[in-house]
């Protein structure tokens, strides 16, 4: 049976990714090495550093005022990472909270410095985005995040503020076009949109960097990683290497304009077979809906059950809600082919005629 990969993530990867990332594994470039035991300091691994930042950049249009890191422990390291090297414990960060992850982001600024929860969606369950929010003018930054992979929803149009942007894109990264030059900071854990976990992307802008006047450790120290290329310690190389493979596959099938050509045509597709159903329910903020994450529910809950069966028996895998939300969450990464959400629509309309 074939199978529709519609995990949140880890998640879905190109197959050309898959294929080219295992013969690395025995057989790195004919080196007779496996990628697994070379050294991070080769020329070998310079070269898939060097194309992996070249491509963000590329895909990105960022110029040279940004650096490209390639850093351990996933997005949450993030979540302290960005207020230790850009809030000072007596400054206040802006943070907008609409959901589970930019509700941990917040609350782990607040171990550093000050923070202003601006926008919070909470009392609608995060099922929208607040529009015209006041930022205060003194704030170090704003942080929000640009999808919110649990709830369904993501920024359409950023904010316009003159303080600094800082974005947790961990689950829409490369997904589509935007002037990304207007952030200052973006980062995001590989493992949904760019490759395999392990590694954190993070685009900074040099300039924002050298303010504070804590004394932050070495590893965590954005500056000291720009020194050393990266390679302060062992990067995690597979994990490196999957994510420049996907980059690579990106630029080749027409960068982020193509991506999020598709992206638009697969969540549309979606969203319209269940505004249609009248089984199902999608309660988010329709010009807030994610195009990654798709969250919807069965008008009778008792429904439920047997239509995550269905979808097991059909191989869509992964498509239970994330556990505090409940209900169907279908995630549409970049890699997720457009017959996969045709194979799901198509269940969806099955599961309508036997129960509707
Ligand atoms: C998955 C996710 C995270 C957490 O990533 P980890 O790599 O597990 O730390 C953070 N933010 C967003 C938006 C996510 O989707």
């Amino acid at each position: 049976m074939k199978l529709h990969n519609f995990n949140s993530g880890p998640s879905i990867l190109p197959q050309p990714v898959l294929t080219q990332a295992a013969e690395a594994v025995l057989n790195y470039n004919n080196t007779g090495l496996s990628l697994l035991e070379i050294g991070h300091r080769t020329a070998w691994f310079q070269e898939i550093l060097q194309e992996a930042k070249d491509s963000v950049k590329q895909l990105m249009e960022l110029d040279d005022s940004y650096e490209i890191l390639f850093l351990h422990g996933g997005a949450t390291t993030q979540f302290m990472q960005v207020p230790m090297n850009l809030l000072d414990t007596h400054a206040t960060a802006a943070y907008c909270d609409h959901g589970v992850w930019g509700n941990k982001a917040w609350k782990e600024a607040s171990l550093f410095g000050k923070v202003k929860v601006v926008a919070d969606s909470s009392d609608q369950q995060y099922r929208y985005i607040n529009k015209g929010f006041d930022i205060p003018s003194d704030a170090a930054y704003l942080h929000l995040t640009s999808n919110n992979t649990v709830e369904g929803t993501q920024w359409h149009n950023f904010p316009e503020t003159a303080v600094p942007l800082v974005a947790d894109m961990s689950s829409d990264i490369f997904s589509r076009p935007a002037n990304y030059n207007r952030f200052s900071l973006i980062y995001a854990g590989a493992q949904k949109n760019m490759g395999a976990a392990g590694v954190n992307l993070v685009v900074v802008k040099k300039e924002i960097l050298g303010k504070v006047a804590r004394t932050i450790p070495t590893i965590m120290n954005y500056q000291k990683h720009i020194e050393a290329g990266s390679l302060m310690n062992t990067p995690p190389v597979f994990a490196v290497y999957v994510s420049m493979l996907t980059l690579r596959w990106i630029i080749q099938e027409g960068g982020l304009d193509a991506m999020g050509i598709r992206n638009q045509k697969k969540s549309s597709l979606l969203y319209d077979t269940i505004d249609a159903n009248p089984l199902f329910d999608a309660p988010v903020a329709v010009e807030d809906r994610s195009q990654m994450n798709a969250v919807f529910f069965l008008k009778d809950h008792a429904l439920e059950a047997p239509f995550l069966d269905l979808c097991k028996k059909e191989g869509m895998i992964g498509v239970k809600g994330y556990r505090t939300v409940g209900g169907i969450r279908v995630s549409m990464y970049n890699a997720l082919p457009i017959e996969s959400v045709t194979s799901f629509c198509d269940l969806l309309h099955f599961f309508t005629q036997k129960h509707g």
